[in-house]
């Protein structure tokens, strides 16, 4: 049913939903309240703590009226009787809440609570009038000109209308425990006890999930390519190349290219995700696979999100490629016109055998002779967009993606059958782990201690900040450093150039600059914000501080401590987590913990799915979840659903043409 047959909407509304993308009813009773709020069983405040969400009922003592501060600046504050006790209700620059208040009404109040020893207060609290004859209340994500409450009529509408059976079987329900679409429908908004209500986002969640996965399944069915390009058997030749590294190849690595060459001889073109922690050496097994296609006289193109990596990989081409008779090339926004004239004829003329670049290779001017095979380094740090650009430059050709980012094993669960992967777990020889310390406030000031004499000793050191500059967080003092001020801070202790400071808002050219004063072992010290996460590789640098860690997701974390650890020395990473007393649990698990595949699970467990299926059905309060019993349950669900004839029909109809595109692309992110 279109949005705009629900009847007791005004124009503004229509528009409003429609704007926000919610152009049938069926989607707009797939909002996901954010919360429920409990209307039954208040407490009185004297039983309850600072700091907690809180729901009070209580009449309004006088009329209110809103206080202008100064220029920009208003607060209404309302004062509420709840039972016997005095509170007040605070807004900020919301003076339209003055206008919903009347005094001697009741109202429900949901908010945080302030508590001193002479006064509670709610600040910027939700109002829900009284009275209710809902014992739970559900407060939605913000639709943009449509009132919360306005969302509750405008759903109610809906689920008297919603039909659609859905795809969940009774048999799989009954396995699963799980209940069926309209029944979970109904209790998701209307839940009459807590239970009601979680159990319906997972049952929702579920079949969601399911049915997803049907349908990309479907899709990828649909849209299977024939393979353009044939390569020659090479196997031998390229043996030779791998025995002429100057290294061995580890296992995994052998394994991968073996996986990765054998997509390559099938019948459909490649399409693999290399995954592995950083460190695990998957540059070289993508860099192989390109000489794979060197070989039958085709193009290689690999392409890094920055022209620091892009660089770093064309030099690893350079080195161990070259002697092997490959023309290498190298494109990026910052080459001159005259060398980036002659990078484009090399790249169209065939010339050129591997070339290498960041999103440069995207311009319309670059055109490839024979691209057989494109290779993504660090795919999550590309938007799908960009990669699909990438790969229509190359019809028909061969794929494959890197990434250090670990799939959680309950994810890749779901998806494996879908997504083929090679996973590099092996080190290289002769890495040692890093050894991880959580940094207490008091013991800071070693830690710099340590820096300088390692500086002095030749050794190398990365500093992380989370933020540039000190008002970068709006205004909220957290007690970390940012990156500017803590070079200021520390500089004096240095040798003018030992300690460099790299940032996000640097230009290109000046980026470089610095990174090749690091990588040369002028600069010793390097303090940055997260741009050094992507895969750099200097081996000098043996220790990693990162400043906020509470603030990181633990893959993130992993991620900059790969950074050392490279070469022979002992590496340590230094994390200081600005005191957060909940993050102490997380980062205990992350300093004893060195796989980047475990922690990857443990954030899963604690964070949900969002960041990998997509930040509006994120799996936080309120939204998917998504667990290892869920991602069971769903694929039961896709199973029934790829095994009856007539639900695949329905789900081919009711998947739209954006939807299609979408799954199309679907990699991982
Ligand atoms: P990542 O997987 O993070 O992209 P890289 O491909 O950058 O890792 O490899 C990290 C380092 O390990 C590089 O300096 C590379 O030369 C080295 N390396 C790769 N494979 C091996 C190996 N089998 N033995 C020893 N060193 C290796
Ligand atoms: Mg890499």
């Amino acid at each position: 049913m279109h949005i705009t047959a629900l009847d007791g909407m005004t124009q503004r509304q229509k528009q409003a939903l429609l704007d926000a993308g919610y152009d049938t009813a069926d989607k707009l009773l797939r909002l996901f309240p954010r919360t429920v709020v409990a209307l039954n069983g208040l407490k009185p405040l004297e039983n309850l703590e600072d700091g907690q969400m809180t729901v009070v009922l209580g009449r309004v003592a006088e009329t209110p009226r809103p206080v202008r501060i100064r220029r920009g600046l208003s607060v209404l504050r309302v004062k509420l009787i709840y039972g016997d006790t005095p509170m007040t209700l605070v807004w900020f620059n919301q003076d339209f809440y003055a206008n919903s208040l009347a005094a001697d009404r009741y109202y429900y109040a949901y908010g945080r609570l302030k508590k001193t020893k002479s006064s509670y207060q709610l600040s910027a609290p939700r109002l829900i009038s009284f009275p209710q004859e809902r014992a739970l209340y559900p407060f939605y994500p913000p639709v943009k000109g449509v009132s919360n409450s306005a969302l509750i009529g405008l759903i109610e509408k809906a689920l008297a209308g919603c039909g659609d059976p859905g795809y969940l079987r009774a048999e799989t329900a009954e396995a699963y425990g799980l209940i069926g679409r309209n029944a979970a429908l109904r209790r998701l908004h209307r839940p009459e006890t807590y239970g009601d209500y979680v159990l319906a986002r997972r049952s929702l969640s579920a079949e969601e999930l399911g049915t997803s996965l049907a349908a990309h399944t479907l899709v990828r069915r649909q849209s299977r390519r024939a393979r353009t390009v044939v390569y020659a058997d090479k196997r031998e030749a390229l043996q030779k190349a791998a025995d002429g590294l100057p290294y061995r190849l580890t296992g995994d690595q052998r394994r991968a290219l073996d996986e990765v060459i054998c997509d390559m001889s099938g019948p459909e073109p490649m399409n693999r995700l290399l995954q592995g922690d950083v460190g695990s050496g998957k540059t070289v097994v993508a860099m192989l696979a390109m000489y794979y296609a060197y070989l039958s006289g085709c193009q290689a193109v690999l392409m890094a999100p920055t022209e620091i990596l892009a660089f770093q990989h064309y030099q690893t081409a350079l080195k161990l490629f070259e002697p092997l008779g490959v023309r290498c090339c190298r494109l990026s926004g910052s080459l001159p016109k005259k060398a980036r004239d002659a990078a484009l004829f090399e790249i169209e003329s065939g010339a050129a055998g591997f070339i290498i670049g960041t999103h440069a290779l995207l311009s319309e001017d670059v055109i490839f002779k024979n691209p057989a095979l494109i290779v993504t380094d660090e795919q999550q740090r590309f938007g799908v967009g960009q990669r699909g650009l990438l790969e229509s430059k190359s019809a028909g050709g061969d794929i494959l993606s890197m990434s250090a980012t670990p799939i959680p094993r309950t994810l890749s669960l779901a998806l494996y059958g879908e997504l083929r992967q090679s996973v590099l777990k092996e080190k290289p020889e002769g890495r040692k782990p890093v050894v991880t310390r959580v940094v207490r406030p008091g013991k800071e000031r070693d830690m710099w201690d340590y820096l300088k004499r390692k500086a002095a000793a030749g050794e190398q050191s990365y500093v992380v900040c989370p933020r540039i500059d000190e008002d970068d967080d709006d205004g909220e003092r957290t007690g970390v450093p940012a990156a500017k001020a803590l070079f200021d801070r520390e500089k004096a202790g240095f040798k003018p150039g030992e300690l460099a400071l790299i940032h996000g808002r640097l230009k290109e050219a000046e980026k470089n600059a610095v990174m090749r004063r690091f990588e040369s072992g002028e600069a010793r010290v390097l303090i940055a914000t997260t741009v050094v996460e992507v895969g750099l590789d200097v081996r000098a640098a043996t220790s990693m501080v990162i400043y906020g860690a509470d603030r990181l997701g633990l893959s993130q974390l992993h991620q900059l401590r790969g950074r050392v650890g490279r070469g022979e020395r002992e590496s340590y990473c230094f994390i200081l987590d600005g005191g957060a007393e909940s993050a102490a649990e997380r980062l205990g698990f992350f300093a004893a913990c060195s796989d980047g595949f475990e922690l990857a699970e443990y954030d899963f467990m604690q964070r949900g799915g969002g960041e990998f299926v997509g930040e509006d059905q994120s799996g936080g309060a309120g939204g998917l979840i998504l667990d290892e019993a869920i991602v069971r349950a769903a694929k039961g669900i896709a199973a029934d659903i790829l095994s009856d004839e007539a639900a695949c029909k329905r789900l081919r109809a009711a998947l739209d043409e954006q939807e299609t595109a979408q799954l199309k692309n679907i990699t991982l992110n």
